[in-house]
């Protein structure tokens, strides 16, 4: 049993991620607008009524944009946390299927997910850990401040993780935001540097881990050979595996778990 994982697209101007296994398509995030999530699911041959169920990690625009309408559209279970279903204002239960962070979710028929919860503003964010068999696991992690313990826990026997390096220091702190918006992005609540990134990695990389996707990078304070160059250098030791950016544009490429080959998808 295999787990495609394709990033429709990945940064502050919306969020989606593919998951196929066998028998079932599962995405988590729905950030962008209804029409542009479907045309990016043509372009590698998807129809959104193929789409099983939507897990939103949280209540950002980001993520959860047109989440509602697609699941209505194309009938597929809506999941969030019941702190994010009250947030979106959806009625828990009837529009959307609550879960619990940490209990684990059967999605599909061969896909189930856990949630851990990160910090990020004033969201109930969550990470997502999926396991498509067979102890197959594989990690999403976007929009928090810094790490936790659990979370480090979960990642530990993941074969694929993807995680955001969301800003380049330097760059944050010479560019022109207000002071007090560079204090909430590095702040415990904002967002991964790529330097945090790389010290995050460095403590659950291990040698099974085949490929790694790099997302939500700022298209302001980042650039993707910055990203990729810090993160190297925490983990080059360790981690023989892929490093792939999903950047806004997408999707580009399709990861499939525990494999080192990357298929590139044509626009
Ligand atoms: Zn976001
Ligand atoms: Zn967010």
């Amino acid at each position: 049993m295999s787990l495609e994982i394709t990033h429709l697209g990945s940064g502050s101007k919306g969020n989606a991620t593919l998951l196929r296994t066998e028998e079932s398509n599962v995405l988590i995030d729905c950030g962008f607008s209804l029409k542009q999530t479907e045309k990016r699911l043509s372009r590698i041959g998807m129809k959104g009524d193929e789409i099983d169920s939507i897990i939103v990690t949280h209540n950002h625009g980001d993520h959860s944009n047109s989440a509602k309408r697609a699941s209505i559209k194309w009938d597929s279970v809506l999941y969030s946390n019941i702190e994010t279903s009250i947030k979106m204002g959806w009625e828990p239960m009837e529009i959307c299927r609550t879960f619990n962070n940490l209990d684990r979710v059967e999605c599909g028929v061969d896909l189930s997910f856990i949630a851990v919860p990160i910090p990020h503003d004033n969201a109930d964010n969550v990470a997502i850990i999926t396991n498509s068999g067979k102890n197959e696991k594989a990690a999403f992690i976007t929009d928090l401040g810094q790490s936790t313990l659990e979370l480090k826990k979960h990642l530990a026997g993941c074969k694929h993780i993807s995680i955001e390096a969301n800003y380049d220091q330097k760059k944050l702190m010479n560019s022109s935001y207000p002071e007090s918006l560079k204090r909430r992005i590095a702040g415990r609540g904002g967002h991964l540097s790529n330097y945090q990134t790389g010290e995050l990695l460095s403590e659950v990389v291990h040698s099974k881990l085949k490929s790694l996707v790099l997302c939500h990078l700022s298209e302001k304070n980042n650039a993707p050979h910055i990203a990729e160059s810090e993160v190297l250098y925490h983990i080059e030791e360790k981690f023989c595996g892929n490093i792939a950016i999903s950047k806004q544009i997408g999707p580009e490429f399709t990861h499939f778990l525990g494999a080192e080959e990357i298929k590139k998808i044509r626009n």
